[in-house]
């Protein structure tokens, strides 16, 4: 893949941002090719924000430069980019329609062609019946799929998306995400920051995982998967006689072999292997000390959310603490 300047898309090189005593952004570098679905993902206050403030030119970083398509971002015109702020800023009073017609006219749309297309994306994500309703009167879910299609309306080449998910129900979840897939589908290139990584894994090709203003890992989320130190296994056991198994003494033969337990359900385990104990091995203990049938086994990947609570833990385990109390068992 290209790199720097060269880079089809985002390019970010050494940047910093530094407010006060704050180092927010920490000499930051990862590209995004056009056309990426990416996700930009760590724990409250990791510089998220402030990292998409800056390619967005709102912040200007202290050190280190933004590229989209080999030009700095501070020469780009603003209509090319789309935003999703993190405080959402509509006009509570104002008519949905009036609203998205008037910034899609602020990015340079004439008023017919916005207000065709309002009208096609409201009905797309279900909201045709809103076009004459204020929009203090829709519900905060509804009102932000309004605010997402204030960054979408004027078809900009790059959106961005500080937490587009927060606080939507699954129906509207699904909505968004049918959003994103089509905008990525017409050749469009989103940055999103999210706190719930499952969504992240499912609709992003790439990531950048961000830590107290560290980059401490980007690329490909299935290259990151490979390269992972993590093995881990599954295993499901078959009730018998309609009771569950007792997973206890299982667990007790299996842990001094150098077996750790990443997620515990009531028939089965997700066990990570210690350096030195390869899966057939733990196949035979499995076999031996097996509380019920086994219905399966099965070597697997770490998801997304192990790959960061590894990576993040990696420089700092206090902060795993913080992020994954359930994890610690
Ligand atoms: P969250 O997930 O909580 O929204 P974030 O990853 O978006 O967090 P930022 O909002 O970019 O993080 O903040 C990064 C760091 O910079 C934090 O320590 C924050 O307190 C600090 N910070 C952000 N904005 C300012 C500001 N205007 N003045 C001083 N410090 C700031």
């Amino acid at each position: 893949m290209p790199v720097g300047d060269s880079c089809k898309g985002l390019s970010l090189e050494g940047v910093t941002k530094v407010y006060r005593d704050v180092v927010a952004v920490d000499n930051v570098s990862f590209q995004v090719p056009d056309g990426s679905l990416f996700g930009l993902i760590g724990a409250n206050g990791a510089g998220k924000t402030t990292t998409l403030r800056m390619i967005l030119n709102i912040l200007q970083p202290d050190r280190g430069k933004i590229t989209w398509n080999g030009r700095p971002v501070s020469e780009v015109p603003r209509r090319t980019f789309g935003y999703l702020p993190e405080e959402r800023g509509l006009y509570p009073k104002m008519k949905v329609g009036e609203q998205l017609v008037y910034m899609a006219c602020l990015y340079g749309l004439d008023s017919t062609e916005a207000t065709r297309r309002a009208r096609q994306w409201l009905e797309r994500v279900g909201l045709s019946d809103a076009w004459n309703r204020k929009v203090e009167e829709l519900s905060k879910g509804n009102q932000q799929k309004v605010q997402v299609l204030v960054a979408i309306l004027h078809d900009p080449q790059l959106m961005l998306l500080d937490e587009p998910f927060s606080g939507l129900d699954p129906i509207n979840t699904e909505v968004l995400r049918d959003t994103l897939l089509r905008r990525r589908s017409e050749g469009r290139t989103i940055i999103f920051s999210s706190h719930r990584l499952e969504q992240v894994e499912e609709l992003c090709d790439r990531v950048a995982i961000i830590h107290r203003g560290r980059l401490l890992a980007s690329g490909l989320i299935a290259d990151l998967k490979r390269a992972s130190a993590a093995r881990l296994v599954e295993l499901a056991f078959t009730p018998t006689n309609g009771q569950l198994p007792d997973l206890d003494p299982f667990l007790a033969a299996l842990t001094p072999c150098g077996v750790r337990v990443r997620e515990r359900r009531a028939d089965s385990l997700r066990l990570e292997l210690a350096d030195g104990l390869a899966a057939d091995q733990l196949l035979k203990l499995a076999v031996q000390a097996a509380p019920a049938p086994i219905r399966r086994f099965e070597v697997v990947e770490p998801t997304l959310q192990e790959i960061f609570i590894d990576t993040v833990g990696a420089t700092d385990p206090d902060a795993v603490k913080e992020l994954m109390p359930q994890n610690q068992n």
